[in-house]
């Protein structure tokens, strides 16, 4: 009996011939994972930043050796670039044999610190029983080693193909992307009239295309009191226990209504599919002392305390609207607590965004996916932000998606690995993706 990969498909008008470009890239098993490991050798931690220079020259003798003409831009004056640690950014661009659309990978070369518990060594790149270890591996030099075999391999098997290819390797992604993709997005690096499609591999796995992510509001509440003698605290007035009352009115009303706030955006995994709030951090009073101080503390009413409140809203809500919920409910505590007063701050925002299902890149990627895995896939967002939002802001490019090999879940863990066979099949569904949007229909 046949199985379901067998079953005969209806004949696509155009379908390209693909046998030859996926042998080439079977062909490459080998080369990717050299290239994923010495990826994952460069340490390039952030913070503070370390080694973006040398992944760049790294990539570029690679790709201009496949015919890539390369830039390498440093982030002038964005946050964090100093002498020190200069925020370096790569583009490399291979031009077709005529005009056409410009299909555009773009990932981030930095990885996050080691962390503790790891059984391998984290900027090794061992290869054991076809995973390959090491801090980034899945988070997200895979993919990156992917979308550059796919082209190399692209190229090799269609050289009269039309339009162009990019890769970019942009720094920072890690601690919001200002001195990476923004930095290139303010430059004019994603503008629609250079490129037309772009695909971020994150580690989100190769059956999934992930459409966006939803939208972040931090900001810094304090609740501000009188200090007086620990021994009379009725002389003063404890901003803890003012922020107390911030705390059981969150639990009593914010925490449900947020809960009662469904999105109709595909978010996985299904407990971040509403509006959510995290309290990150609480600080009141004395400061905490150095773990060497022996002294005790001393007898005081608290005047202020402080806490950071991370809140991730769904393309449903409107940020003002997310932001005077706080406020009315900061009122409300006001109306009726005497001397309460309070203060809240922006600290960052980030408007959620979801490219559309019909989406050119989205629907070409999908079509591709069914062909390598012989399954549909699956369409998701995710609970946080990458540097999408850049493109789609700053850049006002639309049509553009994460897809790429990995499991999410690794990302940040220690022993981060990633499979070379999910690499390989998603190193296909790119190629398949660069012929279906690069390749006339004669030349298929
Ligand atoms: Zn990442």
């Amino acid at each position: 009996m046949a199985g379901l990969a067998e079953t005969p498909r209806p004949a696509q008008s155009g379908a390209m011939d693909d046998t030859a470009l996926m042998q080439a890239i079977e062909a490459r098993e080998t080369e990717l994972v050299a290239l994923t490991q010495g990826l994952i050798r460069i340490p390039t931690l952030n913070p503070p930043g370390l080694n973006y220079r040398e992944i760049c020259e790294f990539l570029r003798e690679r790709l201009e050796k496949s015919g890539f003409s390369v830039e390498l831009i440093r982030a002038h004056g964005a946050p964090a670039d100093s002498d020190r640690h200069p925020r370096w950014n790569l583009v490399a661009r291979r031009e077709g044999a005529s005009s056409g659309d410009c299909v555009h990978f773009n990932s981030h070369h930095d990885v996050v610190e080691a962390g503790h518990g790891w059984t391998r060594d984290p900027f090794g790149g061992e290869l054991s029983d076809g995973r390959i270890y090491g801090r980034g591996a899945c988070d997200m030099k895979g993919g990156l080693a992917a979308s550059i075999i796919a082209a190399e391999a692209f190229v090799a098997t269609h050289p009269d193909f039309s339009g162009a290819i990019e890769i970019s390797a942009t720094a920072d992604e890690e601690s919001g992307g200002y001195g990476g993709v923004a930095y290139l997005a303010e430059q004019g690096y994603f503008d629609p009239a250079r490129v037309q499609h772009v695909i971020i591999p994150e580690p989100l796995n190769k059956d999934r295309i992930c459409l966006g992510h939803r939208g972040v509001w931090w900001a810094e509440i304090e609740t501000q009191g009188r200090i007086a003698h620990g021994s009379m605290p009725f002389l003063g007035d404890c901003a803890v226990r003012h922020m107390g009352a911030v705390l059981a009115e969150m639990e009593e009303t914010l925490f449900p209504l947020l809960a009662g706030k469904r999105t109709a955006m595909p978010v996985v995994p299904e407990g971040a599919r509403q509006s959510t709030l995290n309290i990150n951090a609480i600080h009141g009073g004395e400061p905490v002392q150095d773990e060497d101080y022996t002294g005790l503390p001393a007898p005081c009413v608290p005047d202020r305390c402080r806490i950071t409140i991370d809140r991730r809203f769904l393309i449903e809500e409107d940020i003002a609207e997310v932001k005077s919920e706080i406020t009315a409910m900061m009122e409300r505590i006001r109306a009726r607590r005497p001397g309460f007063a309070y203060e809240i701050r922006d600290l960052f925002e980030v408007q959620p965004t979801m490219t559309d299902r019909d989406a050119p890149v989205v629907t070409t990627v999908a079509a591709a996916i069914e062909r390598v895995l012989h399954r549909q896939a699956d369409f998701v967002v995710s609970p946080g932000t990458y540097d999408q939002k850049h493109i789609d802001r700053i850049g006002r490019l639309k049509n553009c998606i994460a897809y790429g090999p990995g499991i999410l879940d690794l990302a940040h863990q220690p022993d981060e690995w990633v499979g070379v066979a999910d690499m390989m099949d998603s190193a296909k569904v790119m190629a398949l993706t660069l012929g279906e949007l690069l390749l006339p229909l004669s030349a298929r």
